[in-house]
Parts: structure tokens; C-alpha cells; sequence
């Protein structure tokens, strides 16, 4: 089906397009959908009992306290419908919610006067017309994870997260413990629709890697809010879902790192195993000391017969931490393991689990609870250097302002394994500009307090800033690699709007590196109006 043709039912619906014109532009089936355009999309105004709910992101410091209407498509033609209903009033404060995750307030702000929540746009199965599996961009990382290995037997390698929507998460990459293994989320992508705008009015366009093969690129990475409104990621083949897991646990209690100086060691350690194969994927929690200990947690899948595999790797791990002087300072998980994934209690955490995966997937899968936070991100192509040991062993037992009494007990340095099948893959095949690199680090801070909202200066936020300063001390405060060659910029799904103190347009130049100027290209092509816009979306071309 052609780009215009493809879809304009629902914007008849909403009066934009002549009935004529839809009929002339859209399926049968699609115009049956417009038909009962009446009650799609759901409007929802203030005074709606549903309305305050859906005004708030997961992270509690964002909200829209001046937006005047939601718009809730049932089908993709409501999307349509929804974009034309939503741009005729506010055709620059409109915003796309997929499952509302964002780290900075790009959906929910002040200036935002329309959402369009996709929410219920969710179905995820494989299209009988063409074979291709697809997801619906309002479904979430445990829509997809569900559907496809009950129906199917397969999987992505997407976030952990199980309430992460698959709107931004997998068009900004879609990064997770397969990924070592499988690559990317988006290096499976092959096909996306996209509610754009190139005129005056929207139509759903179907983007692949031979027709709008721009559009489709752009979508491998480029980040939401940037082209148009995802309405649904097609994936004509999907890698099988591993039969088993095993979760590898340590722990180190904060004491004995500073007394024993065991912090050189522990991040050594930890680059030793990347070398174990792709199916190994592990995370380091790095926690404040306010915390107690730093935390490994290592996953092994595997298929086959259950035990062997895993039940090795376990004497191997043992073995790599008694040569590396280790062992004998490992300690049980003495309290909740925090950051992303997260929320595994102490007790359940048991230093070896031999899972099936789907038992992992559950286990690994924790959002955690609504609370606020602030993030940053790096990623890293060698190991730390002495003297970044050093720095982030300071600032873990740093207090803001020296204060104690400030909650710090949910502030970590997170460094997850990358490379594996990852790296396999050309900087510019996709728009993943990032793949050299051996780790990706996620600096998280949460913190509770009754209100909503944020003033943007509390102490955990000022305590990341000066953490992440300091790391990156080398390279004029940020991972900038035309400053240095160990680090590669930051990820766009972790977005961080503190980059822009700067220089402007610095949060662009470091999550797309080298693929920023064909990105900007695109946008100005596919975005020409500007409607798609956040504090940090692509810049149009300006030639
Ligand atoms: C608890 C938690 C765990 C996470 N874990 C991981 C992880 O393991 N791996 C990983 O890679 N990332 C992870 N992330 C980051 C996550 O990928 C991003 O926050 C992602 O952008 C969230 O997508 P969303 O649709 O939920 O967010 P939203 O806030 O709804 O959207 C984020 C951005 O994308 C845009 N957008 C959303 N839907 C669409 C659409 N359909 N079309 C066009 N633009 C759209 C929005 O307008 C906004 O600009 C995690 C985030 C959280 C909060």
C-alpha cells in the first residue's frame, strides 16, 4: 500500500478529509474501522473522572497541569483520527504518551495542551496477510513478552521493565538481557506505520527497508517524539525465547570495599565477564553507601538440559572471584536490590537460581513503585580507568552538601554489560550509533516526598550532576567522545536534559553521534511543520 493512500478514514472522521477522499485512499477494512469512528478515539476532558490519572507520567516529577484534552485511539485509524483532531487545535503542544515512561517531562509538561495516550492500542500477534509479527506501540514490554513466547515461542530483546511502553522503548532501541545475545530490539525491526504529517493533514504511512526506507532507518533508534506517531513495530522473524536462566547474585558489603579497597577489584572482575559469551548479561549496582553493598547480578540463559550449563558457569564465576581476592568478602543481599530492573527483595534473592527463563523474566522484571527520579547515562568502549574507580568510590559515599539526613538510599551507578551480538552491527545500518562499546551505565536517583511535581534543584538531583561532572572531569563534564576515545555518548532512551547546559543541541550530538546529520535530514523531510517536537527532539536540517 502506498505512504498517502494508505490512510486517511480517521481524519475524515474528523472532518479534515471529504468522505470522498477517504474512500478513495483507504481499505475496506480500514474504512469498517472509520465507521465507528464516533467512539474512536476516546475523549477525555477535564472533569472526566479519568482525566487527573492520565495527566501524570510514571515519574512523579511530571505532569501536564495545563493540558486540556486526551485523545485515547482504539485502532490505528483512531490514531489517525486522533493526530487531526489534536494538531487542529494544538498544532505545536501536542504530545504522544506510548506507556508513559520517559525519563525527562517530554510527554507530560507545562506547555502540553493535547496527549494522545495510545494505551489501549496494544494488540501484538502476527499479521495473517503478510506472516509478520507486529506490536501495537501502546502494548508494553510485558504485552510483547507474554504474547510471543505463549503464542509463538519467541521473543525480543527489549527492556526488562515489564510496564515500559513499546512506543519510545523501541523506536529509541529497546535494550535488555538478551541483548548480548540477540542485539537490539531494533535490529529485528522491520517495518513501522507511522501517523506523519507533511501537509496538512496526517496519514498513516507504512515504512520498511524498501519503501520510505528513510522513515523506517529513522525509526531504528532515531527516539519518539521525533517523526510522527507510531502506531505499530513489524518484525518479519523473531529469535526463540530461551528455555532457562540462571541468576547468578553478590553482594559486597560498602565496609569492607572502603576498608579493603576492594572497588579496583570488584570493577575488574566485572569486565572479566564479558569474555563468558553473548548469553551471559550482567549488571553492577553500584549503590551509595547509604545503601549498604554493591550488587552483581549475573543471568546465564541457556536451553537444553536443565542444570548442566548453569551449575558450570556457577563454578566458574567462583572461580574467577577467588583469583581475583573476592570471595571471601561476598555476603547475602542484605536489603532490596534497587534501580532498573529492580525491586527484588532481600529475601528472595538467593545467590544462585537455576530458572526456567520465563520464571527470569518474571523475576528480573521490576519497574518498581511511582516515585521520582533523575538519570544519566554513558556509554563506556574500556574499563574504568584507576582513577574513575576512584571518583565514583567518592561520590558513593558522598552526601549532598554533606547532609546525611537527605534520603540516599535509592542512588546508584549502574553498569550494565554491552557488546555481544550488539556490536555485530555497522554504526549507521541501523540508527544505534553506539556499537563499540563494552558497558552502558545508568546513573539513577529516587527519592519519595508526598507532592508532585519537582523543582529540578533537590539534593539527589544535584548529588547525579556532580557524580556524573566528576566522572567525566576529562572530557568537559559529559562522555563526549571527540574529547575521549573510551566513551561513546549517551543513550536516548535514558534522555538527560542537564546535556544541554552544554551547549545546546549537546543531549542530540550524544545519543546519535555520527548518524545526527541523516536523522536531521529526515525530520525535515518527514517532520516539515515541526509538530513533533520535545526538548530534545532531532533538529530539522537547516539546508
Ligand atoms: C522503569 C523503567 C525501566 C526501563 N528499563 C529499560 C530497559 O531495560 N531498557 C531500555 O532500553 N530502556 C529502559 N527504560 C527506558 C525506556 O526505554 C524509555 O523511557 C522509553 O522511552 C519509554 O517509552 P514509553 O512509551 O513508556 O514512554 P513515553 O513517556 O510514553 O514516551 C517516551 C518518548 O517517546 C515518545 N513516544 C511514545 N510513544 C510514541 C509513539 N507511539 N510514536 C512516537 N513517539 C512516541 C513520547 O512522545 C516521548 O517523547 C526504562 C524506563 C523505565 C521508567
Amino acid at each position: 500500500m502506498e505512504r498517502r493512500d494508505f490512510l486517511k478514514v480517521g481524519a475524515a472522521a474528523a472532518g479534515l478529509f471529504s468522505v470522498a477522499e477517504a474512500a478513495s485512499a483507504a481499505t475496506a477494512q480500514l474504512a469498517a474501522v472509520a465507521s465507528a469512528a464516533g467512539s474512536d478515539p476516546l475523549v477525555i476532558v477535564p472533569g472526566d473522572t479519568r482525566f487527573v490519572g492520565l495527566t501524570q507520567g510514571f515519574n512523579r516529577r511530571w505532569n501536564a497541569p495545563n493540558c486540556q484534552v486526551i485523545y485515547v485511539p482504539l485502532t490505528e485509524a483512531g490514531a489517525v483520527t486522533a493526530l487531526g483532531m489534536a494538531l487542529a487545535s494544538f498544532p505545536y503542544n501536542t504530545q504522544i504518551r506510548g506507556g508513559g515512561h520517559c525519563y525527562e517531562n517530554f510527554v507530560f509538561n507545562a506547555g502540553t495542551k493535547a496527549i494522545i495516550d495510545l494505551s489501549l492500542l496494544n494488540q501484538i500477534g502476527v499479521d495473517p496477510s503478510t506472516g509478520v509479527f507486529y506490536a501495537q506501540a501502546g502494548a508494553t514490554n510485558w504485552d510483547l513478552y507474554r504474547t510471543l513466547y505463549w503464542q509463538y515461542g519467541v521473543t525480543l530483546p527489549a527492556g526488562s521493565c515489564y510496564s515500559v511502553g513499546l512506543g519510545g522503548h523501541i523506536c529509541g532501541g529497546g535494550y535488555g538481557l538478551l541483548s548480548r545475545l540477540y542485539g537490539l530490539t531494533v535490529d529485528w525491526l522491520t517495518g513501522v506505520n507511522v501517523v506523519t504529517v507533511q501537509g496538512k493533514t496526517p496519514a498513516l504511512t507504512h515504512a520498511t527497508s524498501s519503501a520510505n526506507q528513510d522513515l523506517f532507518w529513522a525509526h531504528t533508534g532515531g527516539g519518539g517524539g521525533n517523526f510522527g506517531l507510531v502506531t505499530r513495530y513489524e518484525f518479519a522473524t523473531l529469535p526463540t525465547a530461551p528455555q532457562y536462566a540462571a541468576i547468578y547474585t553478590y553482594a559486597w558489603n560498602w565496609e569492607d570495599i572502603n576498608k579493603s579497597n576492594l572497588m579496583p577489584g570488584i570493577l575488574s572482575w566485572f569486565q572479566q565477564l564479558l569474555g563468558y559469551g553473548n548469553n551471559v548479561f550482567s549488571i553492577l549496582k553500584l549503590n551509595h553507601v547509604a545503601q549498604g553493598q554493591v550488587v552483581a547480578l549475573i543471568q546465564l540463559s541457556y536451553s537444553g538440559v536443565q542444570g548442566a550449563e548453569s551449575a558450570s558457569f556457577l563454578g566458574t564465576l567462583q572461580s574467577s572471584l577467588s583469583e581475583t581476592g573476592l570471595a571471601s568478602y561476598v555476603v547475602p543481599v542484605a536489603s532490596e536490590v534497587i534501580g532498573h530492573p529492580g525491586s527484588l527483595s532481600a529475601a528472595a534473592t538467593l545467590s544462585f537460581q537455576d530458572l526456567r527463563w520465563w520464571e527470569a523474566v518474571q523475576t528480573l522484571n521490576g519497574s518498581g513503585s511511582n516515585q521520582k527520579g533523575k538519570y544519566k547515562s554513558a556509554y563506556m568502549r574500556a574499563n574504568f580507568t584507576t582513577a574513575q574507580a576512584a571518583v565514583l568510590t567518592t561520590w558513593l559515599n558522598t552526601w549532598p552538601n554533606g547532609d546525611t539526613t537527605v534520603d540516599m538510599t535509592q542512588s546508584l551507578l549502574q553498569v550494565d554489560s554491552y557488546g555481544g551480538r550488539i556490536n555485530t552491527v555497522g554504526s549507521t545500518e541501523t540508527a544505534v550509533w553506539q556499537r563499540n562499546s563494552i558497558f552502558k551505565l545508568q546513573y539513577q536517583t529516587y527519592w519519595q516526598d508526598p507532592y508532585e511535581g519537582t523543582t529540578g534543584t533537590e539534593p539527589q538531583v544535584q548529588w547525579i550532576r556532580g557524580f556524573y561532572a566528576a566522572m567525566y572531569a576529562g572530557s568537559g563534564g559529559i562522555p563526549d567522545p571527540n574529547k575521549d576515545a573510551t566513551v561513546d555518548g549517551c543513550y536516548v532512551n535514558y534522555p538527560d536534559v542537564d546535556l544541554e547546559a552544554y551547549g545546546t543541541g549537546t543531549g542530540v550530538r550524544l545519543y546519535y553521534g555520527g548518524n545526527l546529520p541523516q536523522l536531521s535530514k529526515i525530520k525535515k523531510i518527514w517532520d516539515p511543520n515541526g509538530h513533533f517536537t520535545h526538548a530534545q527532539s532531532v533538529p530539522p536540517a537547516t539546508s
